[in-house]
Order: C-alpha cells, then sequence, then structure tokens
C-alpha cells in the first residue's frame, strides 16, 4: 500500500511544477516547505522515504527534540523556522535551523546580528516576515515600517537576508496581500519569497512564490491550537 504522505508529496510536486510551468517559470521555480508541525517524527520520515528533503516548523522546542537524528541520516535536510522567535531562544535557533523565514522586529534584527558575528551557526539564510494584514495579534513588521526594516537589516547589521514571509488574514483575499508582499521584496532586490499554505498555495504562485509553506495538505489535519 502506498503511504498517503507520498502521495499527497507527488501530487503536490507535480502540481507546483504544472503551475509554475503555467506561469512561464521553470517546473522546479517553486520551493516545497513541508510543515510537519505538531506531527510525529514518524511523519517527518515518511516524507523523506518519499524525497522530501525540506522542512517547517513553529517552534524551537519542537524541532530540537525532532529532527537530531534525522539530520544524521539525511545531511542535506533543510529546516527552516516559521513561527515566532523570542531572543532568548536565539542561540538553540541558530544551532538548529538552516533558514529563519520569521525576523520581524528590530530587536530580534540587533540579536540575530550581534549572534553571528560571535561565532558559527547553522542558520545561512533569513526571511523578513511582513505583516501584509497589519493584524494586531499576529507577527511580523508592519507593511509602512518594511523598508526601513529590510535596508536595515541589509545595510547596517549586514544580515543574510534572502527575502520576505507573510501569513495572509484568514478571511480576506490572500492574493492582495501576496501582491504587496512580491512588491516589497521587488524594492529591495529580494528574491525568496514564500507564501501560500494548503488553502492558498495555487493563488500563491500566481503571485511569484518561490516557497511555499505546506502542512495539512500533506500531512493531514492538525488538532487545532488555542493560538497561533
Ligand atoms: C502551520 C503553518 C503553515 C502550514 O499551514 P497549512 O495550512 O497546514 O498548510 C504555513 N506557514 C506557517 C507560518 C504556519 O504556521
Amino acid at each position: 500500500m502506498t503511504d498517503p504522505i507520498r502521495t499527497r508529496l507527488d501530487e503536490i510536486r507535480s502540481e507546483l511544477a504544472a503551475l509554475a510551468l503555467d506561469a512561464g517559470r521553470p517546473a522546479d521555480a517553486i520551493g516545497l516547505v513541508a510543515v510537519a508541525k505538531t506531527k510525529p517524527v514518524e511523519a517527518v520520515r515518511a516524507a523523506l522515504a518519499a524525497g522530501q528533503r525540506r522542512f517547517g516548523e513553529n517552534r524551537v522546542q519542537e524541532a530540537m527534540a525532532k529532527y537530531p537524528e534525522l539530520r544524521g541520516e539525511f545531511p542535506d535536510l533543510e529546516l527552516h523556522l516559521i513561527g515566532p522567535l523570542q531572543t532568548n531562544k536565539l542561540k538553540e535557533a541558530l544551532a538548529t535551523f538552516d533558514v529563519i523565514e520569521t525576523v520581524d522586529r528590530p530587536k530580534l534584527a540587533e540579536a540575530l546580528a550581534e549572534a553571528l558575528a560571535k561565532g558559527p551557526a547553522r542558520t545561512r539564510s533569513l526571511l523578513v516576515q511582513v505583516n501584509t494584514g497589519e493584524e494586531p495579534q499576529k507577527a511580523g513588521i508592519p507593511p509602512r515600517e518594511a523598508d526601513d526594516f529590510i535596508r536595515d537589516c541589509l545595510e547596517r547589521l549586514k544580515l543574510p537576508i534572502a527575502g520576505l514571509m507573510c501569513i495572509p488574514p484568514v478571511d480576506d483575499e490572500p492574493s492582495l496581500h501576496f501582491a504587496l508582499l512580491r512588491s516589497i521584496a521587488r524594492r529591495h532586490g529580494l528574491e525568496t519569497l514564500s507564501m501560500g499554505m494548503s488553502a492558498d498555495y495555487r493563488l500563491a504562485v500566481q503571485q511569484g512564490a518561490t516557497l511555499v509553506r505546506i502542512g495539512s495538505a500533506i500531512f493531514g489535519e492538525r488538532p487545532p491550537v488555542a493560538s497561533a
């Protein structure tokens, strides 16, 4: 019997390739971040067996518990932090994640620059999270502060910012948020656009996503959480 995780991964990969070609982009233009938060190591293993190497987690502690052994077996595994980062978890995050997608405030940017200057880290690339919907409960730099913040990260702090990430408000038209993210990235010559989740990745690809973060469409539904 074929593993359902493999089946869904195969379907999503072919769809991403087709969507990329439709948009006049190379078939491999869209990277897939498989979001395994709350799912057991066995689920990650099933995805690895199906050839998936890039994973997303939203909590530092959970990632630290889940991946060390897998890292040994799959040296090309690439782990992305997609949840908020507190500065007291910074050291652990820099040792655990290849990419941190949630640089969202000056204090964190300063702390990252300081830590990266101090010594070696696993993290080699960062994304700035933009709160495109200006939702008070959501992380991310507000759009009107984004230009100054990105410039400061790049020019003064010399952070390895590769691009931008956003999570649109649940009951808004996501395409508007994806287009806004793309226009901010363009102004700074940033190429990576992490946007699109299970419900809206097709729209995100149409708007130029280079990374989509897909969880439930691969691993199945998660139990509801009190806050995100
Ligand atoms: C959980 C999560 C995802 C994946 O969400 P799905 O709807 O399960 O695809 C993507 N991005 C972030 C930031 C998340 O927290």
